[in-house]
């Protein structure tokens, strides 16, 4: 990525929009040059120009063919390389065309107007730099071709005088502001497509997000549930769920107040984060219970569950220096038998369930009801 705008249309495309460009160009200026020259042979061309055959189409499309050419060779093998580069080269091989395409046409009144569209064209880049040394090479290019080359010309296969060339300087000149000037523009727009692009992501996040303890929250859990289980199913890909419950979490509420139990449940938060596996998501189902989803056989989600009722059990607040914490948690594994994922999850909530019911502090597998 070169510049702002390039991270939402690539240099690379841009770069292929030119070349384009320069090609249907050509086939357009080879037709007219073809339909003059049929033209000319059945109305006496030597009244409109001399040498219409070796100028017009031999010199003029001999070599618009070979700066077309040129340009896209050097573009296929800069391309991949360097796109700054390549941009540059492929705005120099048009500007190079329409030169070309000026100098053999330079008795063509209107013609020398067209550097102005080099400089138009390039502000697709949005890059001044590049527009403002297309701009300047332009009228250096003019400057040498009226003084070095048109002078060689008889006076009379041409009008060019003074005024066109101060109207020439104007117009390009002026181009060239105004390209500036929309490019600034297209820079602010881009500042806001940006700012809102990001808002967009963090409100994505956000809402997705539990405020209080930073987990997922519970919508984002059904979603992600209903997903894991869809892939589970079509992929066969391993899915455990985690639930856990804090013990006994009213007595801590009551005994200290409900901002102690907020940091318990903090805390519990730092040991589940500490002890997942970093791919897998955790989410806060609701109060002071949490569930996690796992991409791993009932074995391995049973290690990360005492792994994480081991650590909470031995953690100890600065604020309850004298109490110890315990979580239950149940986890069931999925299964093809599961129908659905509302059935799979009664399963995941009746080990928790059996947790609770059989002492409290520890890890209970289900697998009853739809085991194979
Ligand atoms: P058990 O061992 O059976 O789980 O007993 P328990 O006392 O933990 O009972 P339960 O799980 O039903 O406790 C839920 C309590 O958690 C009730 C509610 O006041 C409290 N709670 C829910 N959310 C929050 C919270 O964000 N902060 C605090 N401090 N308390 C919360
Ligand atoms: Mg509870
Ligand atoms: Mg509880």
């Amino acid at each position: 990525m070169i510049n702002r705008y390039d991270q939402y249309i690539s240099r690379e495309r841009k770069c292929k929009i030119i070349i384009t460009i320069l090609w249907i160009f050509l086939i357009l200026m080879s037709t007219v040059e073809l339909i003059d020259y049929i033209i000319y042979q059945i109305v006496d061309y030597t009244l409109f120009v001399d040498n219409f055959f070796v100028d017009h189409i031999l010199v003029s499309l001999g070599i618009s063919i070979a700066i077309t050419v040129l340009t896209t060779l050097l573009y296929k093998y800069f391309n991949s390389r360097n796109t700054l580069l390549t941009s540059y080269i492929v705005m120099f091989g048009f500007l190079t065309f329409i030169h070309a395409v000026i100098v053999v046409h330079y008795n063509i009144h209107v013609i020398y107007m067209s550097y102005a569209l080099v400089i138009f064209i390039s502000i697709l880049f949005t890059d001044k730099v590049l527009t403002t040394c297309i701009a300047g090479t332009s009228l250096i290019l003019y400057i040498h071709f009226c003084v070095f080359y048109l002078s060689t010309k008889p006076a009379n296969s041409y009008h060019h005088n003074f005024m066109d060339m101060a109207a020439t300087f104007v117009f390009v000149s002026g181009c060239y502001m105004a390209s500036i000037f929309m490019m600034g523009f297209f820079n602010e727009l881009i500042v806001k497509i940006t700012d809102a692009s990001l808002l967009t992501t963090h409100l994505e996040k956000k809402i997705q997000l539990d405020s209080f303890t930073n987990l997922y929250n519970r919508a984002s859990f059904d979603e992600t549930l209903d997903l894991s289980f869809q892939k589970s199913h079509s992929d066969n890909t391993q899915l455990t769920t985690l639930m856990l419950d804090i013990d006994n979490f009213k007595r801590i509420n009551d005994t200290y107040g409900h901002s102690y139990g907020d940091e318990v449940i903090l805390e519990l938060v730092r040991v589940i984060n500490e002890c997942k596996p970093e791919n897998d998501k955790a989410f806060r189902y609701g109060g002071e219970e949490f569930t996690l989803i796992l991409n791993a056989s009932e074995k391995d989600g049973f290690l990360v569950a005492e792994k994480i009722r081991t650590t909470f059990y031995a953690s100890r607040l600065e604020s309850m220096k004298n109490e110890i914490f315990s979580v239950s948690i149940g986890l069931c594994q999925c299964n093809q038998n599961y129908e659905s994922v509302e059935q799979y999850f009664i399963d995941v909530d009746l080990a928790l369930y059996k947790a609770k019911h059989s002492g409290k502090n520890q890890s209970v597998i289900t697998t009853v009801q739809n085991s194979i």
